[in-house]
């Protein structure tokens, strides 16, 4: 790339970058005005003017943009992007190979060396993320070593990134090969999913809870009665029923979910007669239950780290405990809670921390029997833990 520009490393970052610490946060630099254009190829250099890294500019959550190469050699082009999709998809030969699994992530992001998109897998479809207009304005590059690599059905897009304040919701995602059927079907350890690529910012199903799911189905969901709150479209309901379970409500507040969770039983020949579907804001389904006196042997509890809905304001960093303790008065003795959350800006020591208060303020003893983080294939930087931001604990409530 011709327009690769020379930045200068504050001293106290240089070690941190050299060592692998992906992320280039704003104060590890200080002129950033000699960059204007997001997606420019930086080299990165220390006060004597070596070389330190290469990195891109582009404006994320996370932060201005990321590393690329500690390598000064490495050319940021075509080939460039071949040789880490490619180790991206070797990485990933296991999930390939098994036909009870056609969903899976191919790239995730700074965890493949692909910082700011991510890739899915859907049974022959694949969905790009953008997460900055930095890697989008690299995107004919990453797109065209794609295809070299890659055999693919069809190719469909999300921006996750704002211009000018509007959230970019393309009407049309799809962008090569041929467009897939709606719902595509695929499977998750032999359980099927609708999946729509072109229906807005989500596609029927987050790939990150595969495990946590499996262990519903496999350990849990035997002759239980299942409450799952912030439902979406009830994937942990569809791996309860199938997995045994005596009968599941879902909740959610978006009109969509009772279709779409119709939808995934039924493509699973699931009996709708034990299935409830309940379209309502969860702290008001909570006060119902409370009033009829609703208990249940299990409980899924996976909201948004961050919700406003008409009467609340919800913030998994502030709001976790209040939850949990509603979640645990409709819990049966010797229940079980899947108490799951994405948010970011919390370890999974705080989050064992929010459980652990919930309880004792209720006086109320517990333990926890398993917990999951993200599966292998969202891959994560060996020197960017903070990149796994999913926390999944199940907890027995103890007879007391
Ligand atoms: N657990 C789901 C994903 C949840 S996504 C799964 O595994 O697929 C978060 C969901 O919470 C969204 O579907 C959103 O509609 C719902 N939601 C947000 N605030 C809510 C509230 N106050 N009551 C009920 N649902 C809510």
């Amino acid at each position: 790339m011709s327009n690769e520009i020379n930045l200068t490393l504050k001293p106290d970052f240089v070690e941190q970058i050299k060592n692998g610490y992906p992320l280039l946060l704003k104060e590890f630099i200080t002129d950033w005005s000699k960059v204007t254009q997001e997606g420019t190829i930086i080299n990165l250099r220390d006060k004597k003017n070596k070389f330190v890294a290469k990195a891109y500019y582009g404006i994320q959550n996370k932060g201005h943009g990321w590393v690329l190469s500690l390598n000064e050699k490495e050319i940021i082009d075509k080939e460039f992007f071949k040789r880490r999709l490619n180790a991206a998809i070797e990485y990933r030969k296991e999930f390939y190979a098994d036909k009870q699994t056609t969903a899976f992530r191919v790239v995730n992001g700074e965890g493949d060396g692909l910082p700011g998109f991510t890739v899915d897998y859907f049974e022959g479809y694949y969905l790009f993320t953008w997460y900055s207009i930095g890697i989008y304005t690299l995107k004919e590059l990453i797109l065209d070593a794609f295809k070299e690599s890659v055999q693919c059905t069809g190719i469909y897009q999300k921006k996750r990134f704002d211009t000018k304040g509007m959230y970019l919701d393309d009407k049309d995602d799809f962008i090569y090969g041929d467009r897939a059927p709606e719902p595509l079907l695929v499977k998750e350890n032999g359980v099927n999913f609708a999946i729509y690529l072109d229906d807005g910012a989500m596609v029927g199903v987050f790939l990150d809870q595969r495990e946590v799911r499996k262990a519903i189905r496999d350990k849990y969901a035997k002759d239980k009665t299942v409450l799952n709150t912030f439902s979406y479209t009830g994937a942990f309901s569809v791996f309860a029923a199938v997995g045994g379970a005596k009968s599941t409500t879902s909740v959610d507040l978006a009109k969509r979910s009772l279709t779409k969770t119709t939808e995934q039983f039924s493509i699973n020949a699931i009996d709708l007669s034990k299935q409830k579907i309940i379209v309502e804001d969860v702290f008001l389904y909570f006060k119902y239950a409370v009033r009829k006196k609703l208990l249940f042997d299990m409980v899924v509890v996976d909201p948004p780290s961050f919700a406003r809905s008409k009467k609340h304001t919800f913030s998994a960093n502030r709001d976790y405990v209040k939850l949990l303790k509603e979640v645990i008065q409709i819990t049966n003795n010797g229940g079980i809670i899947v108490a799951s959350t994405n948010a970011a800006n919390f370890s999974m020591m705080t989050f064992r921390g929010f459980i652990d208060k919930a309880f004792k303020d209720l006086k109320l003893r517990y333990k926890v029997l398993e917990s999951h983080s993200l599966p292998k294939d969202f891959r994560v930087p060996e020197k960017f833990k903070e990149s796994d931001y999913l926390k999944v604990v199940f907890i027995r409530k103890i007879k007391s």
